[in-house]
């Protein structure tokens, strides 16, 4: 077809409100045009989308677009449909009566985009009407779902080719932001489009900061970064639906909104914790990876993997969701061996070939965050591009790592692959240099070499790095045949023949973390209480008691006050945070307590030392809702317990916690059912005497009278309906 540059230029303008093509898109856009297989790689946010869109709308017929995810078709359906371009979707979600409008419409030839969900794909009545009408091209978007070595390997995305071949000849145009070369050799080989023009353009972000670090104390590490910038929107990612919900609960409990999202959530809701964040009533999500892909939000600052994850290919993709705006952004990962021993673990159930995969893919991630090398260079590396000088801008970069002459060892390495016909992976030829029996020597002989053990005044990790440094700095490449495989490149041949002096860095040392322990938690508490204020907390808290004739420990418990000693809450807002306080006894005795800690704070200049606090979201009763409402309705307790299937007792103690942070309970009907009046008011008495409700001294006095669940039952009642 003859095509005019200027049209091209001028429908940008008209059909999409753009002055100008950004990068290749008006390459890519003419070479579709011309009929050929088109192959685009860009990174998320260059503008793919456009691609097909605008070649769609000058083209004869109906383009059909393939794309995994059902709710971003109907945004970008949405998004064409305001720009008058007539564009609609078949999938699942749609009723009977709209399928049928769509498809009258497109036999008629009104429609210029179809998406469709690749499963839609194998339906036999599609199949049909795709056969009856003018189909002007094919674009199958985030294209890497047809690679089970990409990250988020689709099956039915294989049959996509065998379902084009029965439609048309048309030609296709394959998407995606991420893909390793032998990930495009995949793609290629599967949609049969060898002779395709690939555009693949640098996947370098240049304001992106990366940053890995060990996974020691992460939700600490977690609110101290965010309290550093409370106006910035970031996006927190986590391995699974459990932890996504930990992690949201936890920022929450620290006076941090953050919404969770995962596939494991209500639809409805889901979509509505996107929206509150694209349209920043909620900075931060905290999200599997089931968020964001094709999520154009500008201003993310920062993108954090709480969890280590599972692949570059997925790491890159979900880190380069932040400063598309193209402002400086921070990238995180927290990495501990731990987490890979997990995900392996959790691989362990998969087909065998799966599982080497995931390993393999792993195994990358392992050696991009141990590695004291440029960050950006590595990533860059992994998706085949080369980088002259290091980024000067990543963590690695701005803390070099001591250095060391490893031309020896280098050599040994390199002899070590010519000796294994560069045939194998870095495990393998690090056995090999260690001169470890392992089965797969055995089995191929290889303690027979000559060089079997040669390294054996080294350690593994030194071997591995060894390898991983060869890689980079192009002494060997990776085989694109066959995973893992190492080969040796005309560099490193020439190496071993010729030597030049050679130093490396050492690498990253990561300590097998056991994250977020508890008592790291603990003993950050202690080393910040402010002893001063928490003796004038005591002190205020004893004249209250008696200016109200209370024991102390109604007002607020030790804890409480020892948390308001260390995060010095001066507003009633901030009170309500602290453990065992909410918000009744907050408004009932709050007062006087904040304006004394302000006051402290002001005449001690406190601002300047104030650390940040991490609380714990361990206290909350799960069942809390339920239990209030049930004593609502006055149900015996016995009957609560049965149906949370926990014992009456451990019953008392979920109540005792709610009472403690300011909920007003009517437990007088219980009361009157299991204990007389006598026995009652013996026990309220002693509670009203005694300075602290340390239940073991309570048990001690009144036990030989009472049981433990009637002196915790009265408890209860105290502290209810004093304290509260
Ligand atoms: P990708 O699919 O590559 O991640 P999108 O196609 O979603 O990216 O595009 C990202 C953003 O860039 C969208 O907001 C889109 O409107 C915008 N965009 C695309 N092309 C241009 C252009 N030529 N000029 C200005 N903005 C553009
Ligand atoms: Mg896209």
């Amino acid at each position: 077809m003859n095509i005019d540059i200027h049209s091209l230029e001028s429908n940008l303008k008209s059909h999409f409100g753009f002055d100008s093509f950004r990068g290749t898109q008006k390459d890519v856009i003419l070479n579709l045009l011309s009929g050929n297989d088109t192959f685009v790689i860009m990174p998320t946010g260059a503008g793919k989308s456009l691609c097909y869109q605008l070649p769609a709308t000058i083209l004869e017929g109906t383009a059909l677009v393939i794309s995994p995810l059902i709710a971003l078709m109907k945004n970008q359906v949405d998004q064409l449909n305001a720009h008058g371009i007539n564009a609609s979707f078949l999938n699942s979600s749609l009723t009977k009566t709209t399928t049928n409008e769509i498809k009258k419409e497109l036999i008629a030839g009104k429609i210029k985009l179809l998406y469709v969900a690749p499963e839609s794909l194998n339906k036999e009545e599609n199949l049909e009407l795709f056969k009856k009408i003018k189909i002007s091209f094919v674009a199958v978007d985030e294209v890497h779902c047809i690679s089970e070595w990409g990250h988020d390997f689709r099956p039915e995305y294989r049959r996509i080719k065998s379902i084009l071949a029965e439609i048309s000849q048309v030609p296709i145009i394959a998407l995606t932001a991420t893909a390793t070369l032998k990930v495009q050799q995949d793609i290629q080989k599967n949609l049969q489009m060898d002779n395709a023009t690939i555009f693949k353009s640098s996947f370098r972000r240049d304001n992106l900061f990366y940053e890995v670090l060990p996974k020691i104390n992460p939700k600490n590490k977690l609110v101290e970064f965010i309290k550093q910038r409370p106006k910035e929107c970031g996006i927190i990612y986590c391995l699974s639906r459990k932890k996504v919900e930990e992690i949201a609960e936890f920022l929450e409990v620290n006076g941090i909104k953050a919404l969770p999202y995962h596939a494991g959530m209500e639809n409805k809701q889901r979509v509505a914790h996107q929206d509150a964040f694209l349209n920043e009533e909620a900075k931060i999500i905290v999200a599997t990876i089931a968020f964001g892909m094709g999520i154009d939000k500008p201003d993310v600052r920062y993108v954090i993997h709480y969890d280590t994850p599972k692949s570059l290919e997925g790491y890159y993709q979900e880190t380069g969701r932040a400063g598309r705006d193209g402002k400086k952004s921070h990238c995180i990962m927290f990495y501990s061996y731990s987490d890979v021993l997990k995900l392996e673990k959790f691989f362990k159930d998969k087909p065998a070939n799966e599982r080497d995969t995931h390993k393999l893919l792993l195994d990358e991630v392992v050696s991009f965050a141990e590695t004291s090398l440029c960050r950006t260079k590595q990533l860059l590396h992994y998706f085949g591009e080369h980088m002259d000088d290091d980024c000067g801008f990543c963590d690695n970069c701005k803390n070099p790592k001591e250095k060391y002459d490893a031309t020896e060892l280098v050599l040994s390495a390199l002899k070590i692959c010519e000796s294994v016909k560069q045939n194998f992976g870095i495990k393998h030829m690090v056995d090999v240099i260690l001169g470890n029996s392992t089965q797969a020597i055995r089995t191929y002989e290889h303690q027979e070499l000559d060089v079997f053990g040669i390294g054996k005044d080294q350690n593994k990790q030194i071997w591995t790095s060894i390898y991983r440094q060869a890689l980079l700095n192009e002494f060997l490449e990776k085989s694109i045949e066959h995973y893992g495989v190492l080969m040796l490149t005309e560099k490193g041949k020439d190496f071993i023949k010729n030597q030049t002096s050679l130093t490396f860095f050492k690498d990253n040392e990561y300590p097998n973390t056991i994250e977020e322990s508890v008592e790291a938690f603990d003993h950050h508490t202690e080393d910040v209480v402010n002893k001063e204020l928490l003796g004038i907390l005591k002190g205020l808290r004893k004249k209250v008691a008696d200016q109200k004739s209370l024991p102390p420990y109604v007002i607020f418990q030790d804890a409480s006050l020892e948390e308001m000693a260390t995060t010095f809450p001066n507003t009633l807002e901030d009170l309500v945070h602290i453990q065992g306080v909410g918000l009744g006894k907050a408004n009932k005795f709050g007062k006087p307590f904040i304006e004394i800690i302000d006051k402290f704070i002001t005449e001690n200049n406190i601002e300047a030392i104030h650390e940040t606090f991490i609380k714990t979201a361990v206290k909350k009763s799960k069942n809390k809702v339920f239990i209030i409402s049930q004593i609502d309705k006055q149900v015996p307790f016995l009957d609560i317990s049965t149906a949370l299937n926990i014992s009456y007792k451990d019953l008392l103690e979920e109540i005792e916690h709610i009472c403690h942070s300011g909920t007003k309970l009517d437990i007088n009907y219980e009361v009157e059912q299991e204990i007389d009046e006598d026995s009652e008011e013996d026990i309220f008495t002693y509670f009203m005497e005694v300075e602290t409700d340390n239940m073991e001294d309570a048990i001690n006095e009144l036990g030989e009278d009472y049981t433990e669940e009637e002196i915790k039952l009265i408890h209860i009642k105290f502290i209810s309906e004093l304290a509260n």
